[in-house]
């Protein structure tokens, strides 16, 4: 039976997941399953062993065991297999496993290399038919490591006529001291859905570490031979910069004549208006994904650091968009964003802290989705709670952005919460700006937000939080409040596993 189980604990780890996508179960539920069926795996592999010993120690007494395991590599394979089981067992203990991720994963890897390599060889030796389940654990893996590679090749490589070009990455740190934005340019098209997430492999940072992150923002650029004018038909042109900061400025009429080379690219908003400029010809789609990363004590910290140190030393004359830190970086993605709330009238999105990367593309895509008509959702309240005022200017770009999508005003209400905020901090710049967004002190009342969303509600609500496990808490609770006064499907996604 433990052999059979390593089927199913192999399809619950792996990225690329076909059953998780097929009925849409994120990879932090597989995840659970994984630490379950490893437990009972580990129960029935240490039960067959102690069968075989108790059954051995009977026949042929401790120096027959000892005699059997010292000359016997049937028995020797297994016991590795066995020894690197219980290690593993040992060290995913959830205090074990947050206090040192990457040395976790490493050893995890490691003895599951002997683990599977043992029960193999043991299997083989003497033919035994539960061979084929450890063949297609191991197919699974493998599949799911080609996956991997094939995911990140095809987002982040390409081969030009210079030779083989990468994704690069721009990083600066954000105010308030706590976070980075992480904008990677991919080599390649890449089809964003709201709520996914990408690993994120930065070499000169962390090796081969690879880290989960929410794809905050994302903005394509189409490569355009432009053979007329470049001018929008406002008289405004866009200017070519990160698309996140992408401003308007004014064209010269003689600009406006001059033809521009091939390779030019005009950045594109992903939710597009229905007008193209005239005289512009496509010829292939680039696309900038954004993060928001928070700084901890590994990984994180090491970005952050070098980011901070870039800035440090940058001439800020010579500042390109606020990026000071250009780094080789990998994308493997995108993951998850099973969860739609298209046919909800009315969706509510929680974010404590660094959450809010996990909802910012749902409200962009229900925006959108409501000025062209492909939604039912009429009403997206989004409350953000964060520590210091300063951390609205991570994503201000973005929420202006939103703000002037078409319809907003009609549909989106914004309140953010600040809990450790000075009136006249930076942030708090928000407050009054547009009456959508509304800034206040002090901790939000769950139950009080959403009785009033309860009240005003249309059609079914979803309510979907990303935070802190107390923040997750105190929402889940919240919303028992009110099952019996409206259908509310409730999701929540966290940071860690
Ligand atoms: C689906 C998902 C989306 C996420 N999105 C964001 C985001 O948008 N912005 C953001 O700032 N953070 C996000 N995180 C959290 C982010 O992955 C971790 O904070 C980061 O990996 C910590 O790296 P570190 O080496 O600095 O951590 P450490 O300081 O070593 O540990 C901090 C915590 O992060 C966990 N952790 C460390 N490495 C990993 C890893 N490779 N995989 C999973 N957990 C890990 C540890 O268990 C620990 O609990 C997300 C996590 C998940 C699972």
């Amino acid at each position: 039976m433990a052999v059979v189980n390593m089927v199913p604990l192999f399809i619950c780890m792996a990225r690329n997941n076909f059953v998780g996508n097929a009925v849409e179960v994120g990879f932090d539920t597989w995840n659970l399953f994984h630490r379950w069926i490893g437990r009972v795996v580990v129960l029935e592999s240490v039960g067959h062993m102690l069968a075989w010993t108790v059954n051995k120690i009977d026949q042929a007494g401790w120096k027959g065991l000892d005699e059997a395991i010292r000359t016997s590599h049937f028995y020797q394979v297994g016991l590795m297999a066995e020894i690197a089981l219980i290690l593993i067992a040992i060290l995913s203990a959830s205090p074990l496993r947050h206090a040192n991720y990457e040395f976790f994963l490493s050893m995890h890897q490691l003895l599951v290399v002997f683990f599977v390599a043992g029960v193999w060889w043991h299997l083989y030796i003497d033919i035994l038919p539960q061979m084929v389940y450890c063949d297609i654990a191991i197919a699974i893996w493998v599949a799911d490591r080609v996956f991997r590679i094939l995911r990140i090749v095809k987002n982040n490589m390409r081969w030009r006529k210079g030779g083989l070009s990468c994704s690069v990455a721009e990083a600066s740190p954000l105010e308030g001291g706590d976070a980075v934005r992480f904008s990677v340019a991919l080599s390649t098209p890449f089809k964003y859905r709201p709520g996914t997430h990408a690993y994120l492999y930065v070499p000169r940072i962390g090796w081969w570490q690879s880290h989960p992150f929410s794809i905050a923002w994302s903005s394509a650029e189409e490569s355009t031979q432009i053979i007329g004018m470049t001018q929008r038909p406002d008289g405004w042109e866009t200017r070519n910069s990160t698309p996140a900061t992408a401003a308007l400025r004014p064209v010269s009429s003689s600009q406006s004549q001059a033809t521009v080379k091939e390779g030019h690219t005009a950045p594109k908003d992903p939710y597009p208006v229905k007008h193209r400029e005239p005289g512009v010809a496509t010829t292939s789609k680039k696309t900038t994904v954004h993060f928001i990363i928070s700084k901890h004590n590994g990984f994180t910290k090491a970005l952050y650091d070098a980011a901070q140190s870039a800035a440090a030393a940058a001439d800020p004359e010579k500042l390109e968009n606020g990026c000071v830190l250009k780094v080789l970086s990998l994308v493997e993605g995108p993951y998850g964003g099973h969860h739609s709330f298209d046919s909800f009238g009315t969706v509510v999105l929680i974010a404590g802290g660094v959450g809010i990367t996990h909802c910012l593309g749902y409200v962009r895509h229900l925006l959108h989705g409501y000025s062209e008509g492909t939604v039912a959702t009429q009403r997206v309240k989004l409350v953000w709670v964060i520590r210091k005022s300063e951390h609205i200017n991570w994503v201000s770009d973005w929420l202006e952005e939103i703000l002037r999508m078409p319809l907003c005003c009609q549909v989106l209400e914004i309140d953010i919460y600040t809990t450790r905020c000075s009136a006249t901090a930076s942030g708090s710049g928000w407050a009054g700006r547009s009456g959508l967004v509304k800034v206040h002190v002090g901790r939000p009342e769950f139950e009080t937000v959403l009785e009033e969303v309860v009240r005003r509600r249309v059609g079914a609500m979803a309510v979907t939080v990303c935070g802190s496990g107390a923040v997750s808490d105190s929402v889940r609770a919240a919303t028992l409040k009110f099952v019996d006064r409206a259908t509310i499907d409730f999701s929540e996604e966290s940071f860690t596993w």
